[in-house]
């Protein structure tokens, strides 16, 4: 920590802020003894399947945790039915980031992302495409469960992209699934998941493939829910098919 305030210190003088995933890189590098001081290759390093590159991937994800700990952005961690924050979860060298709405029931009890009956439902999903869940980065938009499972605010999404862009910029995914309205909508303001479902959007920094989410498959019966699962398995497809074609090196299944 004490690069981070040294610099901090001098930035604050000119009050201006470092952004989080700054000031935890700037951390590893001291943590670890980092020479090089370029970004971007040291997030390149950390891509690395070894042990070395795993103990720094472990160190950051407990500064992404010990920042959504203090969180206090919006006002949904005081919500009634709320018990704990929930992170994202899998690999941060993962090239496929799967992003969902919010946490349920089931997560906010468990303190785990994507554990209720969809969540058991995405896994499966991914285990028939020869995905190892762990070897994905499993998120969602916001990280507290909103009262009796509502749509998240817009103010809400707000204070709490800081959160996933935190996330993202240390990822650097390549592909990103997103499932259901609220991330189709945070990346692409206004759309409509059932005309964008299955379509790439483009942005600067990821591919990303919206779809429906799980709890949605959940909720169909007959001919719809056949409609909608075959829906979900092409866009999982183009979406795996893409991530391996962009990393070929990146083993989805150890
Ligand atoms: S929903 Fe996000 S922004 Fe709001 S308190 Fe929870 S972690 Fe913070």
């Amino acid at each position: 920590m004490a690069k981070e305030n040294e610099i901090e210190g001098t930035l604050a003088a000119r009050e201006i802020k470092l952004p989080d995933s700054v000031k935890i890189l700037l951390d590893l590098q001291a943590e670890f003894n980092i020479q090089d001081t370029n970004v971007n290759t040291i997030l390149t390093s950390l891509k690395i399947d070894d042990e070395e590159s795993k103990k720094k991937r472990n160190y950051l994800y407990r500064r992404i945790k010990e920042r959504l700990d203090v969180c206090q952005r919006c006002s949904l961690y005081l919500a009634e039915n709320h018990t704990q924050k929930v992170p994202g979860e899998g690999a941060l060298n993962s090239p496929l980031v799967l992003i969902g709405e919010g946490p349920g029931l089931e997560e906010d009890k468990m303190g785990h992302p994507f554990v209720g009956k969809a969540g058991q439902l995405l896994t499966t999903i991914l285990n028939k495409l020869e995905i190892q869940r762990e070897r994905v980065y499993i998120t969602n938009i916001i990280k507290c469960r909103p009262p009796n499972n509502r749509t998240p605010l817009k103010k809400e999404i707000l204070a709490c992209s800081q959160n996933l862009q935190l996330e993202l910029s240390i990822i650097q995914p390549k592909v990103i699934i997103a499932l259901g309205a609220v991330p189709l909508n945070y990346f692409k303001p206004d759309s409509s998941i059932v005309r964008t479902r299955g379509q790439w959007i483009n942005s600067r920094e990821y591919w990303i493939m919206p779809t429906f989410h799980p709890a949605y498959i959940l909720r169909q019966q007959g001919q719809t829910l056949n409609k909608i699962k075959w829906a979900v398995w092409q866009d999982f497809n183009k979406a795996i098919n893409k991530a391996k074609e962009m990393c070929p090196e990146y083993k989805f299944y150890v």
